[in-house]
C-alpha cells in the first residue's frame, strides 16, 4: 500500500449508539454476514425512559431471535386506557386490532431491555464495545472514518458504511445540520417510579398503560415487571413556567394532583426513584440517509411519546435500514434508490402517528376517544394504530381515513358550539350592561 491509499476497513458497518435501534440493526447485519462494530458511549445497564412497547414491534424481536429474552424480562401489555375527564376508564385492547399484529406487547425496564439487546448483538457476533463515544465522522469516496474516544483514549475506526443510532444525541443530525425542530411541540417530561400504586379498576392484573389527559398535557401510568409503576407527566412550556422554584418532587406531586384519575392510582404510592426531567422536543432530520450513511430511530426523528411509538419506530427503522445497507454494500449503484424508498416509507409512518399526536388534546379527539364507535370498524382501525400498524395494512389505513373524516366533522361541530357559546355570552354581557 502506498502512503496515499486509504486505510483498510476495520469493519463493514460501524453503528454509533447501542440503544434498541443500534443493537437491532447490528444483529440483523451480522445475521446477513457483515462485519459490524457497535459503539455505545456509556456502559449497560444504564437508565433510559421509554418503557412501554407496541405489539407491532414483537415480530422484530422474533426476527432477531430475542423474543424469549424479552418475555423473560417484560410484563405483558394488553392494551391502553385513555380515561375520560371524570377519571372513568376507556380501554382499547390490542386483541381487537384489525390485521395480524400480536394481541400483546410488553412493559419493560429499559436498562434491562437495552442491556439484553446489546448483549444479544454481541452473542450473535457483533463487535459490541461500551464506553466508546463516536465524536465525529468523515466521509470519503470509499468509506467513513469515525473519530472515537474510548474512556479518554482517542483513535479512529474505518468502515464501509455508517449507521447513526445515537438517539436524541443526533450525532450526524448535528454534524451535518439536518435537524428541523417542531416549534409547536416543545414540551418537557418529568417522571419517576413508585411502589404501592393501584392498578386501573378495569385492569386487575396490571397489563394496561393509562394515558390521562390534563389541562397542561398528559400523564402516563405504566405497570412495570417488578410491581412498581412508572409515572410521568408531559407538560406544555407555559405550565412549566408556573414551577417557580419548586423542587422536582414537589412539582411532580403538585402536577399529579391536577391530573383527572391520578388519585385512584396514587393514594398509597411511595416514590422509589428520583424525579427526573427531560425535554420532549419533536424534531425530524431533513435527510434520513446519504452516501454511505443512514439514520435510525431517534437519531432521525422524535415524536411526542403519547402512543409509546418510539422503540417500535427505532427498531422498525433498523429493520428497514438493513435492506438499504445490505443492498448498497452488494450493489453500490442501487444505494440512492434504496435510500429514497426508505425515507418515503418511514416518513409516511411517522406522519400517521403524528396526525393523532398533534390532535391528541383537542376537544374533538377527546370526544372520539371517550365515546368510541365501531361503525365500519373505525374503532378497530384506531386500535391497530395504537398497536403500531401504521405502515402497510391497507384495511387499517382505510379505517384511519374514515376516522379523519369523522374527526373533521366532529371538530366542526365543536367549533360551531364554541362560537355559539361565545356569541351567547356576549349577548348576555350586553344585556347586563344595558340593565345597569
Ligand atoms: C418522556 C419520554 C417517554 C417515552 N416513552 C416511551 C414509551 O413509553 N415507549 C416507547 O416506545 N418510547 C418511548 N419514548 C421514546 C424512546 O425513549 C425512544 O424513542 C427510544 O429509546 C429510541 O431508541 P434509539 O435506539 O433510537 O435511541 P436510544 O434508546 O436513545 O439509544 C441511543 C444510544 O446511543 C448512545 N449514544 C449517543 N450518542 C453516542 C455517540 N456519539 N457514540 C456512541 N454512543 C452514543 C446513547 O448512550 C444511547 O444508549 C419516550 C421518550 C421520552 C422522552
Amino acid at each position: 500500500m502506498d502512503g496515499n491509499s486509504p486505510r483498510a476497513f476495520d469493519c463493514d458497518v460501524l453503528v454509533a449508539g447501542g440503544g434498541p435501534g443500534g443493537s437491532t440493526v447490528s444483529t440483523l447485519l451480522v445475521q446477513r454476514g457483515w462485519r459490524v462494530t457497535l459503539l455505545e458511549k456509556v456502559r449497560h445497564p444504564r437508565f433510559h425512559i421509554g418503557e412501554s412497547l407496541l405489539p407491532a414491534n414483537m415480530p422484530i424481536f422474533e426476527e432477531i431471535g430475542a423474543m424469549a429474552k424479552l418475555e423473560a424480562l417484560g410484563r405483558q401489555k394488553l392494551g391502553a386506557d385513555f380515561p375520560r375527564d371524570d377519571g372513568s376508564s376507556c380501554i382499547f385492547r390490542f386483541d381487537r386490532a384489525l390485521g395480524d399484529t400480536p394481541p400483546c406487547a410488553y412493559h419493560v425496564k429499559r436498562a434491562e431491555m437495552d442491556r439484553m439487546l446489546f448483549e444479544h448483538a454481541r452473542e450473535q457476533g457483533v463487535d459490541a464495545r461500551e464506553q466508546v463515544k463516536v465524536e465525529r465522522v468523515e466521509f470519503d469516496a470509499g468509506g467513513v472514518t469515525a473519530h472515537i474516544d474510548a474512556d479518554g483514549t482517542k483513535s479512529t475506526l474505518r468502515a464501509r458504511y455508517l449507521v447513526d443510532a445515537s438517539g436524541r444525541d443526533t450525532l450526524l443530525g448535528k454534524q451535518l445540520k439536518l435537524i428541523d425542530r417542531n416549534d409547536k411541540h416543545q414540551s418537557a417530561a418529568m417522571f419517576a417510579h413508585y411502589k404501592n400504586v393501584a392498578f386501573n379498576a378495569g385492569d386487575p392484573g396490571g397489563n394496561i398503560i393509562s394515558i390521562n389527559r390534563f389541562a397542561h398535557g398528559w400523564a402516563w401510568f405504566i405497570p412495570l415487571p417488578d410491581g412498581t409503576m412508572s409515572v410521568g407527566c408531559v407538560c406544555k412550556p407555559g405550565y412549566l413556567k408556573t414551577r417557580q422554584g419548586a423542587d422536582n418532587e414537589t412539582f411532580m406531586a403538585r402536577t399529579l394532583a391536577i391530573v383527572p384519575g391520578a388519585a385512584q392510582h396514587m393514594t398509597t404510592a411511595e416514590r422509589v426513584s428520583p424525579v427526573r426531567f427531560t425535554g420532549n422536543y419533536s424534531y425530524a432530520c431533513r435527510q434520513m440517509a446519504g452516501p454511505r450513511w443512514i439514520l435510525v430511530g431517534d437519531a432521525s426523528a422524535f415524536l411526542d411519546p403519547v402512543f409509546s411509538s418510539g422503540v417500535y419506530l427505532s427498531m422498525y427503522s433498523a429493520r428497514r435500514a438493513l435492506d438499504v445497507i445490505d443492498g448498497a454494500l452488494r450493489e453500490p449503484r442501487l444505494e440512492a434508490a434504496l435510500q429514497r424508498h426508505y425515507t418515503r416509507h418511514l416518513r409516511r409512518g411517522y406522519r400517521r402517528f403524528a396526525w393523532f399526536i398533534y390532535r391528541f388534546n383537542s376537544p374533538a379527539m377527546k370526544a372520539l376517544f371517550a365515546n368510541p364507535h365501531n361503525l365500519m370498524q373505525v374503532e378497530q382501525g384506531v386500535i391497530s394504530m395504537l398497536a403500531g400498524d401504521v405502515f402497510d395494512n391497507r384495511r387499517v389505513l382505510s379505517k384511519l381515513r374514515i376516522f379523519k373524516a369523522v374527526y373533521a366533522a366532529t371538530s366542526l361541530g365543536h367549533a360551531h358550539r364554541w362560537l355559539a357559546d361565545r356569541l351567547d355570552r356576549r349577548r348576555q354581557n350586553r344585556m347586563h350592561v344595558a340593565a345597569d
